[in-house]
Parts: C-alpha cells; sequence; structure tokens
C-alpha cells in the first residue's frame, strides 16, 4: 500500500516526519526521505519503521534539518522484492519519487519511452519514465502529466527536482487516496491520508483523481498551481481502502472510514440468522464494523482480544514476519467469552492464518461457539493496484469456498459480506476487482501473476 509525504516551507523535515508516522499504518518494511541539498536530492532511508529508518528530527544532521522541502515515503512491499525503499532517484538524478499504488504495466512502459524492458521495480521505472520526460518538457508538471499517458495501474506520487520544484499527483482513476493543506507563500503539507494531516492541526482538502499540484518555493515561500492529469474517468477509489488500509479518521472521496466500516458491520447483522451473545472485533480494523453489527443486531459489544500494536500489521508484512508477527499479536481476554456463542468481526479474510489463529485462541479462552464475520465478501481475484495479493493461488476463499474456509478456520459457522452491501457501506462507485475480477482496466491476470510473484514468495 505504501504511504507519501510532503512538506514545503519551515520544518519540512520535522513534518514530514512527523507524517509518515501518521501513516505508518500503511506500511513498515521501509521508510525514506529526500530533499534538495548541494545541487542534487539526497535520499536517505533504510529497513523498518519510520523510527528504525530515519534519524530523529531532534538529532537529524544539518543539511536535512534545514531543508525547506522534503518528501517521504513509508514501504508496504507490492513490486521488486522486499528490500529496498523509496523515494527513488531516476537514473541521472533529475527526478526523486515516491510513490503509493502499483503500475502494473510498468515493463511495457518503459520498453515505449526508455526503449529497455529490464526493469524489476516499478518505481524505478517511473523515476525513469518521469524523467525522460522531464528533459523533453522542461517543467516537472508537464513530464508528469506526459508519463500519465503511457501508465497503467494505481498511483499517488510525490516528486522532486534538485531545484525544489515539487509535484502531487493523483491517477487517473483516484485509485489511491492524497490529501494536501496549503497556505499560500507559507505551507504546503502532503500526506496519503487526512488523518496525519488532521493530527498536525491543518486544514486539509483531498487531490481530486487526476489532480496534481505544481509547487516552487522561491525564497522559502511555497507558491502552488493546480492542474488535471489527461485520461480521468469516472473515479475508482479501491475498496479495500475502506475495508482495511485507511485510519479510521480518514476521509476517502468525502467518505469517512469509520462510518464507512460501521455500515458494512450494520449490513452484514442483517443477512446473519445466527444466535449469538456477544459481538467481538478483531483489533484493529474489525473494531468500526462490529460496532455497528452489534448495534444493528441488538447484542452487546466486547471487546475479548488484546492486540499488541508494536508487532505491526500481520497482513503488510513480508511473508518471512507474518507468522511471526501472528504468534506475538493477540492475546485474550476470557470474561467475555465463558460459554458463550461468539460473533466474531474481521474487516476480511485473505490467506486465512489470522482468522485460523483467533478461532483456535477463542475456544481455548471459553467461547462456546465462534461463528466468523467478515465484513468484506469474498477475495477472489488479485490485486495490481498497490495491494498486496499477487495470485490466485493463495486466495483461502478461491481454493475452499465458504464451507471450505470456514472448515480451515475451524469456525462453527463463517459469513461473508455482499458485494451489493459493500458498495452501499461505502457509498460510491469503487474498485471492486479483487472481490468481482472487474478491474479498472483490461488485465491479463497470467502475465500480472507472474510478473508481481517474481521473487516474492
Ligand atoms: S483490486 Fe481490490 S485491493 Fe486492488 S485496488 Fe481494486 S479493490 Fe483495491
Amino acid at each position: 500500500m505504501c504511504g507519501i509525504a510532503a512538506w514545503l516551507g519551515p520544518g519540512a523535515y520535522a513534518s514530514v516526519y512527523e507524517i509518515l508516522v501518521g501513516e505508518q499504518h500503511r506500511g513498515h518494511d521501509a521508510a525514506g526521505v529526500a530533499f534538495p541539498a548541494g545541487g542534487e536530492v539526497r535520499v536517505v532511508g533504510g529497513s523498518g519503521y519510520v523510527w528504525q529508518a530515519l534519524p530523529s528530527p531532534r538529532e537529524s544532521p544539518g543539511p536535512l534539518a534545514r531543508a525547506g522541502v522534503v518528501i517521504g515515503h513509508v514501504r508496504y512491499s507490492t513490486s521488486g522484492g522486499y528490500s529496498g525503499y523509496q523515494p527513488v532517484k531516476s537514473s541521472r538524478g533529475l527526478v526523486t519519487v515516491a510513490f503509493n499504488g502499483t503500475i502494473h504495466n510498468y515493463v511495457e512502459a518503459a520498453g515505449e519511452v526508455l526503449g529497455s524492458r529490464g526493469y524489476a521495480w516499478d518505481a524505478q521505472a517511473l523515476a525513469d519514465i518521469i524523467e525522460h520526460f522531464y528533459l523533453e518538457e522542461g517543467s516537472l508538471a508537464d513530464a508528469v502529466r506526459e508519463a500519465s499517458r503511457v501508465l497503467r495501474g494505481a498511483y499517488s506520487l510525490v516528486a522532486l527536482t534538485p531545484r525544489g520544484e515539487l509535484v502531487a499527483a493523483r491517477d487517473p482513476l483516484g485509485v489511491r487516496p492524497l490529501a494536501y493543506a496549503y497556505e499560500p507563500g507559507v505551507l504546503l503539507a502532503v500526506a496519503s491520508e487526512t488523518g496525519p494531516l488532521a493530527g498536525l492541526g491543518l486544514e486539509w482538502r483531498e487531490l481530486g483523481a487526476a489532480g496534481y499540484l505544481h509547487c516552487h518555493a522561491d525564497g522559502g515561500r511555497p507558491e502552488c498551481y493546480a492542474g488535471s492529469l489527461p485520461g480521468a474517468g469516472e473515479p475508482r477509489p479501491c475498496a479495500f481502502e475502506y475495508i482495511y488500509f485507511l485510519r479510521p479518521d480518514s476521509v476517502f472521496e468525502g467518505v469517512v472510514a469509520h462510518e464507512a466500516r460501521k455500515r458494512m458491520g450494520a449490513l452484514l447483522a442483517g443477512i446473519d440468522g445466527e444466535e449469538v451473545d456477544v459481538a467481538v472485533p478483531v483489533p484493529d480494523s474489525g473494531r468500526s464494523a462490529a460496532i455497528g453489527y452489534a448495534e444493528a443486531r441488538g447484542v452487546p459489544f466486547d471487546e475479548a482480544l488484546y492486540r499488541n500494536r508494536f508487532t505491526g500489521r500481520a497482513f503488510i508484512s513480508s511473508p518471512g514476519v507474518r507468522r511471526e508477527v501472528l504468534r506475538s499479536k493477540f492475546t485474550v481476554i476470557p470474561s467475555a467469552l465463558q460459554g458463550k456463542s461468539v460473533a466474531v468481526i474481521d474487516d476480511s479474510i485473505v490467506r486465512g492464518d489470522t482468522s485460523r489463529h483467533i478461532v483456535k485462541l477463542l475456544r481455548r479462552a471459553g467461547a462456546w461457539r465462534v461463528h466468523f464475520r467478515s465484513a468484506s465478501p469474498p477475495i477472489l481475484f488479485p490485486c495490481f493496484y498497490g495491494v498486496d495479493i499477487p495470485s490466485r493461488s493463495e486466495l483461502i476463499a478461491r481454493r475452499l469456498g465458504v464451507e471450505g474456509v470456514a472448515k480451515f478456520i475451524g469456525a462453527d459457522s463463517l459469513l461473508y459480506n455482499t458485494v451489493e452491501n459493500l458498495v452501499r457501506a461505502i457509498g460510491r462507485p469503487v474498485c471492486l476487482g479483487c472481490f468481482t475480477g472487474a478491474y479498472p482496466h483490461d488485465l491479463d491476470l497470467d502475465l500480472l501473476e507472474g510478473r508481481f510473484s517474481l521473487g516474492r514468495r
């Protein structure tokens, strides 16, 4: 998934650091920042959480602390292996880019524009393609506009030149979110979500699908101009952002994530005929849906699972780390469960490992019946728009069907939400590719599964 950030104005590094911490839930494989210094853009970063990968703003070295413009990134890897970090410098160093999403045609686009199909990471291809057009056009905004004509996929991006020229842009279909706060002559702040900007006390706005901001900071006073990328269609924001990725306080295309999740839970309750005594969330991303479910069914909501927040999110961890995260992540509060018929509500079931582990924990702690409920419909297709679901073979609902999944996770019953309920809960047209196979673009799934699975399992 990834999170991106930018700040133009005083205190740029400390502010970008804070935004990145505020979007740490979008990725913790790696973090990085980039800033202009001495006629070039310097990149600093490494593996792990923001606090592991980046110098503390209190102790950061001179040029970084003094920078008037900084861009940043937290990485959740969906392409190019699990090592490496963004922002990424172009081959000649003229453009540095951080982006959120996946460009699924990066091999073909690099072949068409650069004459090379040898790229193994979409981020590097993106930086080099923008640089190619920057050399032709002389303006970073024009370069991003031209690049968007050949790129297919999802990308919200920030791009920076050694002169401190900055562009923030969202792809023509607006699959990934992007928000900003702008006070002319004072500051520009950019974040993947509205929540981190609200946390800084800023008056944020969402950047619309296909929108971009082109900014300079002559004399340290930011001036931005807005424009549109070509090829805008009906926006297709990712449904999985509403289900799982967004912070509950974030707003995406005008919809508050927490409210959308509560509606998912309420609509799920409407199709659930099972007798239950209590509704229990899988923390944290199942909580909002469980509140909506409990309210709609008129049963108590209770916390029976404690999630250790310092172990990270299992779904966005690399496969080697995922099992480790899972083991140390949950403990049970048995008092909420003894002898009860429990509805346990999670946001989704992708691979089934977390659900299976949780059902086992609840039974061991004394639950009489465990009814597993998924706020999202079954995930049956891969994603090539920025979520790490690269192959059909790892999707448990596709392999086993509903009854098979219930058996695998050990639940007394299993109920998924419907696609219709999901769309009603969000209340606007969204991308539903991983649920229905209807993607915003025509995709060759066999080709893309090979491309995006390479070296990642
Ligand atoms: S395919 Fe699924 S996860 Fe990917 S962008 Fe579409 S809704 Fe989101």
